[in-house]
């Protein structure tokens, strides 16, 4: 018999979203604008400049980046929006575990008296 969730409904509700979380990643995606650096292309002169995705994350107090070709960003837009939701849910069953605790204190007190 699997062992009982030890948490309130809070708790297991999203500790059930959890296990249906998708790809995820712990960064952020930014838009920004370069010149490529051909100098025969526009863009040397007036622009219209060249969009690239970066995706940046903090890696050991350092920023790292990683750049994401075009056909990828809905799908690292994604992730990042999934790593969100996770980070989200973290912090909602560690609050709801902490309930939990606060209520068995209570319900202790409230016997004694
Ligand atoms: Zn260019």
């Amino acid at each position: 018999m699997a062992r009982p969730l030890i948490t309130n409904m809070r708790g297991k509700q999203a500790l059930e979203r959890i296990r249906k979380i998708k790809p995820f990643i712990q960064a952020s995606l930014t838009i920004t604008k370069k010149r490529c650096g051909n100098p025969r292309c526009p863009c040397a002169q007036e622009g219209p400049l060249h969009e690239v995705a970066l995706l940046t994350w903090k890696e050991e107090k350092r920023t790292r980046t990683l750049y994401v070709p075009i056909e990828l960003r809905q799908e690292v837009e994604r992730w990042v929006q999934e790593g969100k939701l996770l980070k989200r849910l973290v912090a909602e069953v560690s609050q709801a575990q902490r309930e939990f605790l606060a209520s068995k204190k209570k319900r202790r007190k409230s016997s004694k008296s």
